[in-house]
């Protein structure tokens, strides 16, 4: 790899109001590379970004540029330096072309008296051969997917001489599918000499993509190093500042203490035919590509459609669920995959989301709330699920992802569940609570609750469970025990699933 120096920040110093947003900041990027900036939210990441374009600027440091540097470097400065950044709320204009989108400015910025369309369109489709793309020029940008979109972004980049492209968390709203695409013109980008800056806490990305990972923590570089130096285990001490736990299990499961059980229990073009159990203390995973027939089973589980045929078994004793209130009175408790929508009452406080699954608990003679008792309750959950908030009189939206999820499965555990089913427990949570929510699922398994993890995220599943079911078309096509499995093992299956 060529490693010469194309743009380096020094010790940048940024302050908004009372926040220090970056505390002498130091970052390089070279030629050829694609560098991955991590670090949790707030940790500065996009504030340098801006800095480095020249949007913000810095109270001190500098930018240095090829010869030049910049104390207070102007976007244009920055631009014609070849430094072009995607933001995540998209500057093209929808009302255009992708062709005027990707070449007008470029065309307009030549300063001739006429437009020529022609050209715009013709240069346009040079650059979209020359990256593979399938983007049709004639047609309007606000009629493409977010993907697409951002395509046009680095088709017009390249087209304004990029040397740096930097993407600010470009995969958040993407599907898997386009960010292997967006990742496959990010190569070809490398392979033209350019360097490419990704904002990305994925691990998948970041350990599948990046030749260079730098990690910020609270307004700090804490780290910058060739991929090849981290783990998975460095990754997130140096994103987290704290070491994280290793929760591989070693509990003794014993087969006899069967908690759940389901036989052959199907549900029209859902799930077929789908058997397992679960024993006290066991965590399963269940994986399967989109459309498997996961969720849709936890639904039926839980009481939420209804299974059509085949038996369900609670510590050994046959029960019907046809609706959540059945499922409840059988100690099954669900997590579900959308928080925002299924899971939670976005507008009322903490303390109503983590007692709304529980209150019936809290009522006393005379059908009075104990509001005492549920105070109290509401204290000691907060504080065992770690959830930081000022108040629990807060509405739950003010709080983060980690933040919200950790209430919603305090809502759930406080019904004393003997099951408990997560669907996506990590999803869209950071890494530091991605540990506190594995913390929780190893304290609940410890305590012999049996926990039913459904999930894409293959190192999650290995980590966390024992065994590991993976669905297909509706039915279960591969069992693992984890001990044997590995990461490739699992993704070789689901890709043939
Ligand atoms: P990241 O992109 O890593 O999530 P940011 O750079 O957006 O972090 O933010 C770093 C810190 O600076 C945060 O505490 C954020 O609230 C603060 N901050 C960023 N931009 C502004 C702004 N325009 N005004 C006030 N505070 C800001
Ligand atoms: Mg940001």
């Amino acid at each position: 790899m060529d490693n010469t120096m194309i743009i380096e920040a020094k010790n940048i110093k940024k302050t908004f109001g009372g926040v220090q947003a970056l505390k002498g900041v130091d970052f390089k990027i070279r030629t050829g590379e694609i560098h991955c900036l991590a670090g949790e939210n707030g940790s500065g990441k996009s504030t340098l970004i801006k800095i480095i374009s020249g949007e913000y600027t810095p109270d001190s440091g500098e930018i240095i540029i090829g010869e030049k540097k910049y104390n207070n470097i102007k976007p244009r400065e920055a631009i014609h330096n070849g430094v072009q950044v995607i933001y995540q709320d998209f500057s093209v204009f929808p009302n255009l072309t992708v062709a005027e989108n990707i070449a007008a400015s470029h065309e307009l910025a030549q300063n001739k008296k006429i437009v020529n369309w022609k050209k715009i369109k013709g240069l346009a489709v040079q650059i979209i051969e020359k990256l593979n793309l399938h983007l049709d020029v004639d047609a309007y940008v606000e009629n493409l997917s977010i993907a697409d979109k951002q395509l046009v972004e680095i088709c017009r980049a390249l087209i304004q001489d990029a040397k740096v492209i930097i993407m600010d968390e470009p995969t958040t709203a993407l599907t898997k599918k386009e960010v292997t695409a967006l990742f496959k013109v990010t190569s070809e980008l490398k392979k033209q000499g350019l360097a490419i800056v990704f904002v990305s806490h994925k691990t998948e990305e970041v350990f599948g993509f990046a030749d260079r990972l730098t990690i910020f923590r609270s307004g700090k570089n804490v780290v910058s190093e060739e991929i090849a130096f981290f783990n998975r285990m460095n990754f997130s001490q140096y994103m987290t500042g704290r070491e994280l736990k290793d929760h591989s299990f070693d509990i003794e499961i014993n087969p006899e203490n069967i908690l759940f059980e389901v036989k052959n229990i199907s549900r029209n073009k859902e799930f077929e035919n789908i058997s397992f159990s679960l024993c006290e203390g066991e965590v399963l995973g269940i994986t399967g590509l989109l459309g498997s027939g996961r969720t849709k089973l936890a639904n039926a589980i839980f009481g939420l459609s209804k299974i059509e045929s085949g038996e369900v078994y609670v510590q050994g004793k046959k029960v019907e669920i046809h609706c959540v209130r059945d499922a409840i009175k059988n100690n099954i408790a669900y997590v579900p995959s959308d928080r925002l929508t299924e899971g939670l009452f976005l507008p009322r406080s903490i303390e109503n989301n983590l007692m709304a699954a529980s209150l019936g608990q809290y009522i006393g003679k005379l059908n009075m709330i104990n509001w005492r008792d549920v105070s109290q309750k509401v204290k000691s959950l907060m504080a065992s699920m770690n959830v930081v908030a000022p108040s629990a009189k807060l509405p739950i939206q003010a709080l983060s992802g980690g933040n919200q999820q950790r209430v919603l499965i305090g809502k759930w555990l406080n019904i004393n569940p003997d099951i408990i089913i997560m669907n996506g427990p990590t999803v869209g949570v950071d890494i530091g609570s991605k540990d506190d929510i594995y913390t929780i699922i190893s304290d609940m398994a410890q305590k012999g609750i049996g926990v039913i993890i459904i999930s894409d995220d293959l190192p999650e599943l290995i980590h966390n469970c024992n065994r590991i079911m993976v669905m297909k078309n509706g039915r279960i096509i591969h069992e693992y025990q984890s001990e044997d499995l590995s990461e490739q093992m699992l993704s070789e299956t689901l890709g043939e699933a």
